[in-house]
């Protein structure tokens, strides 16, 4: 766990969070802000800053959260497809230093 981390706050259960999944190594939860009508992430219990600081040892776990995406997105209701979002550091807009993945889905989202 690392201080002062938000994601690791709510894995460790100290601050409250919409969760829709939960297991060994990772949790999944609702946005707060959400950008589309569904909008959850999927974020590993270990405090794992961003996906450029991702190692070798990660390769199953990275395996788990992608392999993850669509079942949750089914539970979630989104049977026509969902967007995944990874941001890395600072260059690619990420807030929160603890590596998420994003799934949004439920609208009509635009092509990029
Ligand atoms: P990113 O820009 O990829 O780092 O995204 C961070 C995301 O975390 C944003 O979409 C925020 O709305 C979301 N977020 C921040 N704090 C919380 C929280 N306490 N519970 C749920 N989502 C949060
Ligand atoms: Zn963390």
């Amino acid at each position: 766990m690392s201080e002062d981390c938000i994601f690791c706050k709510i894995v460790a259960g100290e601050i409250p969070a919409r969760k829709i999944h939960e297991d060994d190594e990772v949790i999944a939860f609702h946005d707060i802000h959400p950008a589309a009508p569904v909008h959850f992430m999927i974020v590993p219990k270990a405090h794992i800053s961003s996906l450029a600081d991702a190692e070798a040892a990660h390769e199953g776990l990275l395996g788990r959260i992608l392999l993850l995406a669509p079942k949750l997105a089914r539970q979630e209701g989104l049977h026509t497809g969902f967007r995944t979002i990874i941001n890395t550091g600072r260059g690619g807009g990420q807030e929160v230093m603890h590596l998420h993945v994003h799934i949004l889905g439920g609208g009509s989202l635009r092509a990029m």
